[in-house]
């Protein structure tokens, strides 16, 4: 235990009063006291000018461990481990998931297992490189991971991962549709500059080449104009997509329309049309021109893929959960059940070659969808091949004179 009085000032202390008392014996008591109080100033002044020895300073407590926190790091979705001198001291539970359990307690690098964060966690503390490595690998094959390290002052590191699959497939499909645009652009214009050529010889003077020759420029010209104006409505589409329409359509009377317009274009296919609309169906919220163009895309698929001579059925009728669907039905070749989730992808064809004699651009159904999702609705296929398909949309009924004032269906 520590006192605060030196040892060898108890010392100086005895050898002291040693001295006062053989002065005493000496000399009588007068001089023995005044040597006691010059021995005890003197005693006293040493006492302050000489250092206390210094106790050795306990060691500092470990940082209080937060029972809390390694609840909060399993609250986070994404994977955390927590590593002391290289081991894996912690792992939350979607670390667990990812690695397994047996990772607890392991070296880092055993446990993650891959070359490139084997480097970064070799190479100690990580202050001075705190790029991100990117992780593909782990979890499922296509599961792209960004590995972030930090350290943390009591000489752990945190290490991170952060689920990037998504933003890579977006940023994928989008170099993909620009890849297929520009191939579906260069086609038709391949196409047309031969033409050009073929037409500035000797063949075209001859009036029926030349006219042949016009009429397939003129083809391919409409083919990049149809897929030009896709493009154009679905980026148009896109951008809009956050802004909720809210005009009350009736769809009713949108579909006679467009069945009158269908039928006055005259054509077998036209008089094929059956349009059955329900009589006292609420509207829908919607964008009009919006809605028409979904319903032309469906129409128009109808007749493309429908057999020539059966017919294309309109149906427009309530659900059960108060919203209003419309369904389009032909009796065509139908669609093997594979390709089904796959039609709303932007240039996703079953059958190119025939889609393009069509006058297909592969986007009709991309455009749909999108259509429908800014309108909170479905999209619903249905096909039997060698019987034919139906293609639905449902979307939420405008029951109140604004829209979000009564039941408007999900997402509303
Ligand atoms: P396209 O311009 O090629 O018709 P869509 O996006 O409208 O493009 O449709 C994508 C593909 O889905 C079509 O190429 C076709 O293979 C298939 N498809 C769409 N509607 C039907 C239908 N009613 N019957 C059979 N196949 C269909």
């Amino acid at each position: 235990m520590q006192t605060g009085i030196p040892t060898r000032l108890w010392i100086a202390a005895v050898v002291l009063l040693l001295a006062a008392a053989a002065v005493a014996i000496g000399s009588g008591i007068g001089p023995a006291l005044i040597a006691l109080v010059g021995g005890g100033v003197a005693l006293a002044i040493g006492r302050l000018a000489s250092p206390v020895d210094e106790p050795t300073p306990a060691p500092a407590p470990p940082p209080p461990r937060d029972p809390v926190l390694p609840e909060a790091l399993d609250q986070i979705v994404a994977p955390i481990l927590l590593v002391r001198h290289g081991r894996v001291e912690f792992a939350n539970r979607a670390a667990i998931a990812l690695f397994g359990g047996h990772i607890l307690g392991e070296d880092v690098r055993i446990a993650i297992r891959h070359p490139a964060a084997a480097d970064r966690l070799a190479s100690g503390t990580t202050g001075v490189d705190d790029r991100p490595i990117e992780l593909t690998g782990l979890g499922t094959p296509d599961q792209r991971w960004e590995m972030r390290t930090g350290d943390v002052s009591d000489g752990r590191r945190i290490i991170q991962l952060i689920d990037r699959t998504g933003s890579y497939a977006a940023e994928r499909m989008r170099v993909d549709f620009v890849a297929n645009a520009s191939h579906e652009l260069r086609t038709p214009l391949a196409s047309i500059l031969g033409f050009i050529e073929t037409l500035g010889d000797e063949a075209g003077e001859v009036p029926a080449v030349r006219a042949r020759f016009l009429k397939v420029m003129f083809d391919e010209a409409r083919r990049m104009q149809r897929l030009v104006e896709d493009l154009i409505s679905l980026s148009r589409i896109e951008a809009e997509k956050f802004r909720l329409p809210n005009d009350p359509v009736d769809l009713g009377p949108l579909i006679e329309e467009i069945c009158a317009e269908l039928h006055a274009a005259g054509g077998q296919r036209g008089r094929d049309l059956v349009c059955k609309p329900a009589e006292g169906m609420p509207a829908v919220w919607g964008d009009r021109a919006q809605l028409s163009q979904v319903i032309h895309n469906l129409i128009g698929n109808a007749m493309k893929y429908g057999r020539a001579g059966t017919p294309v059925v309109i149906a427009l009728g309530p659900t059960a959960d108060n919203m209003v669907r419309l369904a389009v039905t032909d009796e065509g070749d139908g669609i093997a059940p594979e390709h089904v989730p796959r039609l709303t992808e932007r240039f996703y064809r079953v059958d190119s070659g025939r889609s393009r004699s069509l006058g297909g651009t592969g986007l009709g159904l991309a455009i749909v969808k999108h259509i429908i999702e800014r309108h909170r609705g479905r999209l619903d296929i249905g096909s039997k091949p060698g019987v034919g398909t139906t293609v639905a949309i449902i979307l939420p009924a405008a029951l109140s004179s604004r829209r979000n004032e009564g039941v408007t269906g999900p997402g509303a």
